[in-house]
């Protein structure tokens, strides 16, 4: 059944997009002038916005936030005072006219000023320790999206009012100053440098960048484009691994695009605080230092996997999404999901040896979820919280709250699984008419779906339907009949979820008979039946796990996959590991059936394999804190994990396949959470020789390792780890030690690791998620939500947007008690704005599957356990 409402979404008409602002004004160019002022924190401003009127009007309106206007004019007539309107709530500025304005081109002038934020929320400051002195130093940057560029000047501050941009700014004469488009001048004035930046094309205010201070760059041409990594001072070596892969980048997506990058040139932005991960602004894109430099002698190889993945990922809007741009914020998801699967396309392009595709997605903020990606998206997806990819979007807090992993990965994997239906070639030329078509402009998905209807011949819309406007995802159980029929039959899947309203979907299925070539069904009904399967070969539907649904097989058709392991591929077998995983936790089906899976598992050193087998026993372990059983499945875990961990050994042999790397990291991490003794005294030994020999440890091992001696760390061992962390200017090397700190287990310092959160030690957006860190990894998320709850103020001052509604209600999705989901209820009522409603659902619905899963697993794992060792 499809729901009602489900209606098709129309192409992009600048008349209906929804949004706050009328459209009878809509501006065409702005010339803004800005002059902070660092001591103080503030900043004035003047802009001249040339307006098109399209219809007579009587007063204008625009958005501003936390400005004061000091004056505006219209076509050089001053208004009075009394005509200038701020609507705090609504973030509007209203300017009543004295006469009714006729159509036609006018002139606004507005004079203002405002503040210079401590978190990334409009015009922000840095502060930092430069690399290699001791000087502390301020730096100035932009956040905007979703709807903070009228906190910097007034604006018509929804993504389809295009216009042209043109930026000056005064700015410290030792300073570098950069923003979208190249320096057009530099004049030398009192106390300073007036830069003034050049005009830039049609795009979205969110866009706008503008990034101050004593920073740096290396640079390349590419394509006619240059290329540069700005970065403060000392640090811009680093940025030669990004320099180098941007040029790649750039090539494949003018050749995937089919349209070459539009712009001069192409800066990679390094801040040292401020951004939590990247913001694509075009032309200069913003990251968080720690995610795009990397320092080959002390970072581990690891981290240019994340490099690569987010500078893709980024570069990809410079397309889609800055030259075509959404409509609204409530097709974000073309945006985020498109990006994502792209960035992972080129990723995996350039990088076949990284698996890319099966790789575990490391969030930064350690409340979200780890795993690959389709399945991070597709846990989410199956509880009551859930939403459709595209959701209405009315309020600034609702865009902001959109940046899910609904949005970035089920998007993500909705775009892949219609790929592999329609075909790479043909996928790709739908994108580029729908680039060709929608550049410098606005689009919704619906244009989107056209382009690729066109190309593809194929009803790409109704297709898609089902997957973007209706919550959830399907699961398709799979029946042998007899005389090779096999009955195919979906059904709506979910997690935790009372009465969820019955699902269809028009499901692109893919399968193969073992050793033979894979073939595919659009199945359109609720049953189907697939022809001629032989009954005793093996049958894996889901080809490489590329579709987003589950699958259930029947008894006999799962014992002829547990028999051909062997001759699966690691994609498959990992597919086949994370939908049994996924049955558990929907209660389809007992523990026993992915304990079994494991057991069955053929020999193999294979990351993505183990990947998953680690998260699910990493996720077990912190679930069963305080329960009996726990000691029972660590012991069990650790026979499984130590023999792979034996097999590859402490020292790296030269030459390494890249995954084995990572795996032993990741091995040496999970046993020390298990608490394997000899990786614990190992761990330790390592560390003291290290403190001696930093070369003696492999930057490949370092954080493992240094994890492990953070987690039993006694008092002297903590502060020896935190003096190690305040001395290093390394990115990398300073998120290890802090990691390391945020891990301790003994109270005593549980508290101490907290406090640090509320100085300037770290970064504003990194001494939030420690806090969010040693919630999850320190087993006491008690004592972090007491010191949170009583320290909320100065730690939502240092949040970003994005994470401000889900900040507090996260750190309850460590807890497994039911007690706790009338807390955070009575604690929500009380503290938090109406605008995390949505957030605090997911944390109360979270707890609750906690609580309710603890019990079943525990149970289940104890009588696996007991009926192996009885076997055995
Ligand atoms: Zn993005």
């Amino acid at each position: 059944m499809f729901v009602a409402s489900m209606t098709a979404e129309k192409p992009f008409d600048f008349g209906t997009t929804p949004g706050k602002l009328p459209k009878e004004v809509v501006p065409t160019e702005y010339s803004i002038r800005i002059i902070p002022n660092i001591d103080k924190l503030s900043f004035t401003g003047m802009e001249m916005v040339k307006v098109n009127v399209r219809a007579p009007v009587r007063q204008l309106v625009l958005n501003a936030l936390e400005l004061e206007i000091a004056s505006a004019s219209l076509d050089n007539d001053p208004l009075p005072k009394s005509a200038i309107k701020i609507d705090r709530q609504n973030e509007l500025l209203t300017l009543a006219l004295p006469s009714e304005l006729a159509a036609g081109e006018h002139t606004l002038a507005l004079s203002f000023s405002g503040k210079i934020n401590q978190q990334g929320q409009g015009l922000f400051y840095v502060r930092y320790q430069e690399q290699g002195t001791a000087a502390k130093k301020t730096m100035l940057g932009t956040q905007f999206e979703a709807t903070d560029a009228r906190r910097l000047f007034p604006c018509w501050d929804e993504p389809s009012f295009r216009a042209r941009f043109q930026l000056t700014a005064v700015v410290p004469e030792n300073w570098l100053a950069v923003s979208n488009m190249p320096v057009e001048a530099e004049t030398k004035i009192d106390n300073g440098k007036e830069v003034r930046f050049a005009m830039t094309p049609l795009m979205s205010s969110y866009l706008n960048v503008f990034v101050a201070g004593e920073l740096e760059s290396i640079e390349t041409q590419n394509s006619g484009v240059q290329i540069r990594v700005i970065t403060t001072k000392g640090k811009s070596e680093w940025g030669r691994y990004a320099l180098d892969i941007s040029a790649k980048i750039l090539q494949y997506y003018n050749d995937y695009f089919g349209v070459p990058y539009p712009l001069p040139k192409l800066d990679q932005i390094g801040l040292p605080g401020g951004v939590g991960g990247a913001m694509e602004n075009w032309g200069g894109i913003t990251y968080f230092e720690g995610g795009l430099l990397f320092d080959p002698e002390k970072t581990s190889d690891d981290t240019k996997h994340d490099i690569f993945a987010v500078i893709a990922h980024e570069m990809a809007h410079m397309w889609f999404g800055d030259l075509v741009t959404m409509a609204w914020w409530n097709n974000l998801w073309l945006n985020e999901g498109f990006a994502s699967w792209i960035g992972t396309k080129s990723t995996a392009h350039f990088n076949p040896q990284w698996e890319v595709w099966l790789r575990k997605n490391k969030p930064r903020n350690p409340t979200r979820r780890v795993g690959i990606a389709k399945e991070q998206a597709m846990e989410s997806d199956a509880r009551s919280t859930t939403h459709p990819i595209q959701q209405p979007v009315v309020t600034e807090a609702e865009a902001s709250s959109a940046f899910d992993d609904i949005t970035y990965q089920k998007g993500q994997s909705f775009i892949r699984m219609l790929e592999n239906f329609l075909g790479e070639d043909v996928f790709r030329d739908g994108i580029r008419r729908y680039i060709a078509a929608h550049k410098y402009s606005n689009s919704t998905t619906a244009d989107l779906w056209s382009a690729l209807s066109e190309t593809s011949g194929k009803p790409v819309d109704g297709i898609a339907a089902a997957w973007t406007e209706q919550p959830g995802f399907p699961i398709v159980k799979v029946r042998r009949d007899v005389d090779g029929k096999v009955s195919l039959r979906q059904e709506r899947f979910t997690v935790n979820f009372k009465n969820p309203t019955p699902l269809e979907w028009k499901i692109p299925l893919t399968y193969f008979v073992l050793g033979e070539k894979p073939a595919s069904l659009l199945m359109t009904n609720k049953t189907d039946n697939l022809e001629n399967i032989p009954p005793d070969r093996t049958l894996k539907i889901n080809v490489h796990g590329g579709g987003n649904y589950r699958v259930q097989y029947d008894p006999a058709s799962w014992d002829l996959l547990l028999g051909s392991l062997a001759d699966l591929d690691v994609q498959e077998r990992v597919n086949l590991l994370s939908d049994s995983w996924a049955l558990v936790q929907a209660d389809r089906a007992p523990m026993s059936i992915y304990l079994g899976l494991i057991n069955k598992l053929p020999h193999s050193t294979e990351l993505a394999q183990w990947d998953q087998i680690i998260n699910v026993f990493d996720f077990i372990n912190r679930l069963l804190i305080g329960q009996p059983e726990r000691e029972k499945f660590q012991q069990y875990a650790r026979s499984i994990l130590r023999p792979v961990f034996e097999e590859l050994g402490w020292e790296p042999k030269s030459p390494e396949a890249p995954n084995v790397l990572t795996l032993r990291g990741s091995l040496i991490a999970i046993l020390g959470d298990l608490k394997d003794q000899d990786v614990i005294t190992a761990s330790r030994q390592r560390f003291q020789k290290y403190l001696n020999d930093p070369k003696s440890l492999s930057p490949d091992l370092r954080r493992a390792t240094i994890g492990v001696v953070g987690g039993y760390a006694d008092e002297s061992t903590w502060n020896k780890l935190r003096e190690l962390g305040l001395k290093t200017t390394n990115i990398a090397e300073k998120q290890n030690y802090y990691d390391a700190l945020a891990s301790a287990r003994d109270p005593k310092l549980v508290q101490k690791t907290l406090e640090i959160a509320l100085t300037e030690e770290l970064p504003s957006s990194r001494a939030v998620f420690l806090v969010a860190k040693v919630a999850r990894e320190s087993e006491h998320p008690d004592l972090v939500w007491q010191f949170a709850r009583q320290n909320m103020k100065a730690l939502l001052a240092k949040i970003d947007a994005l994470e401000i509604n889900s900040y507090a209600p996260s750190l309850f999705t460590f807890f497994s008690e039911p007690a706790r989901v009338d807390e955070l209820k009575a604690y929500a009522k009380t503290n938090l704005p109406s605008s995390s409603v949505k957030e605090v659902a997911k944390a109360v619905d979270e707890v609750a599957f906690r609580s309710q899963f603890k019990r079943r697993l525990a149970s289940q794992i104890a009588g696996w356990i007991d009926h192996r060792t009885a076997r055995k």
